[in-house]
């Protein structure tokens, strides 16, 4: 029975099961200690929370930063620093994180949906300038699942009409997207810090921007006597030395994800979204793939459910914006074809796996290759009700 899926019975391949975030740093427990010895973990002000600007600013470079709540409200303050008000436009991806489409609604704005590329299903430039109108005030670019947008013709573009650039760079934090840091693309750049981001306090996020204009807006919304959306002391003591491991971090988890996708490359129903912006490095958190049902022979949730049974943590992707919003809220350029692809077939295995060993990633092809082994007897199962088609957690990170 050693090649019986866990799904139907079998032993995980990994049973130690999904690997755990936030890993235990020895780093991490040193800050918590330092903040507990000098009382600042309970207190508005103190070193850390100004550390982590220094930090993020070198890092970016970038001139101005604010840190704040969380990556939602860095996206609410970018758009509040490209000025939109309400009844604006803001053209965004028909295939994006839903917060950001809260964000614009927060601020009075209207989303107008565009459609994604067919092979990446990242923002489609040329659809951003079918749909720029006098009613545009921003554009908002979010880099996802280990793909780019083309932030060069996007910039130039921006440039052209006079538009803002608000660039999402919550999957991406310390990557280099046509060879500048992820983010500084945009009249403004968002980080998050949220629970399962390679950096996280839990809750947090912070916004960047070299342009002093933009930064002026932001700091009218941020600072109202007191800090209107804060990070606090020990969130910023916790966030320090993870920024220092950042960059070694995501080398690694970018070899680990070469290994993966090498690996994986027989199976020609599991295609990963490639990175086709030139001069960039790939985002690891999540490593996005286009699942093929019809190859595989299973459906993409009973696919994730016996990866997950397996201990692999495989998520569905993203839902369609415009599928599930009311059509009241957002206004959409044509039929957002490539959108609808994505919102049904992509897959995403979760960051953590990859700062673990040789013998853990080996452990993801013989997963898959034990569930594809028995992918119609796992079928029979779920058709026969001996296993309930549930439906997958979704978060929507
Ligand atoms: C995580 C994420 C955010 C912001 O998330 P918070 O949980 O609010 O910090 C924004 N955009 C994308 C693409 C994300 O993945």
């Amino acid at each position: 029975m050693q090649n019986q899926p866990a799904i139907l019975g079998g032993e995980p391949t990994r049973p130690a099961g999904i690997p755990a975030w936030p890993i235990q740093e020895e780093d991490v427990r040193a800050a918590f200690e330092s903040a507990f010895a000098s009382g600042d973990w309970g207190r508005y002000h103190g070193t850390a929370v100004p550390a982590l600007i220094q930090k993020v600013s070198e890092h970016v470079d970038c001139e101005f930063v604010t840190p704040c709540c969380s990556g939602t409200t860095a996206i609410e303050l970018g758009l509040r620093g490209l000025n939109v008000k309400p009844g604006d436009e803001v053209i965004m991806s028909a295939y994006d994180f839903r917060g950001n489409f809260h964000a614009v609604l927060a601020v009075g704005a209207i989303p107008m949906l565009v459609d994604v590329r067919s092979d990446d299903f990242q923002i489609s430039v040329e659809q951003v300038a079918s749909a720029i109108s006098d009613k545009t005030k921003a554009i908002l670019a979010s880099h996802l699942h280990g793909g780019g947008v083309e932030m060069p013709e996007l910039r130039k573009l921006a440039d052209q009409t006079d538009v803002g650039l608000l660039e999402d760079a919550c999957q991406c934090s310390g990557t280099t997207v046509a060879g500048r840091p992820a983010g500084t693309w945009g009249d403004a750049g968002v980080w998050s810090f949220g629970g399962t981001k390679m950096m996280t306090s839990g809750q947090g996020g912070v916004v960047f921007t070299n342009n002093g204009q933009v930064n002026q807006r932001i700091r009218l919304v941020q600072n109202r006597h007191n800090i209107a959306y804060p990070l606090s002391e020990l969130q910023a003591t916790v966030l320090l030395p993870q920024l220092d491991l950042l960059s070694e971090r995501n080398e690694k988890r970018e070899a680990a994800r070469e290994q993966i996708i090498a690996s994986l490359q027989e199976y020609v129903w599991l295609r990963p979204i490639p990175m086709r912006v030139p001069d960039s490095t790939p985002g690891t958190y999540k490593i996005g793939f286009q699942f093929n049902q019809q190859e595989n022979g299973l459906t993409r949730r009973q696919w994730v459910a016996a990866m997950r049974a397996e201990g692999v943590a495989f998520d569905v992707g993203f839902e369609a914006l415009h599928q599930c919003h009311s059509r009241r809220r957002f206004q959409q350029l044509g039929s957002l074809d490539n959108a609808d692809i994505a919102h049904q077939t992509v897959v995403c295995l979760h960051h953590p796996v990859l700062l673990n060993d040789d013998i853990e990633l080996n452990l993801i092809y013989e997963a898959v290759a034990r569930v594809r082994n028995s992918a119609s007897e796992i079928r029979d199962a779920f058709e026969s009700g001996d296993l309930k088609d549930v439906e997958q957690p979704n978060l929507q990170l």
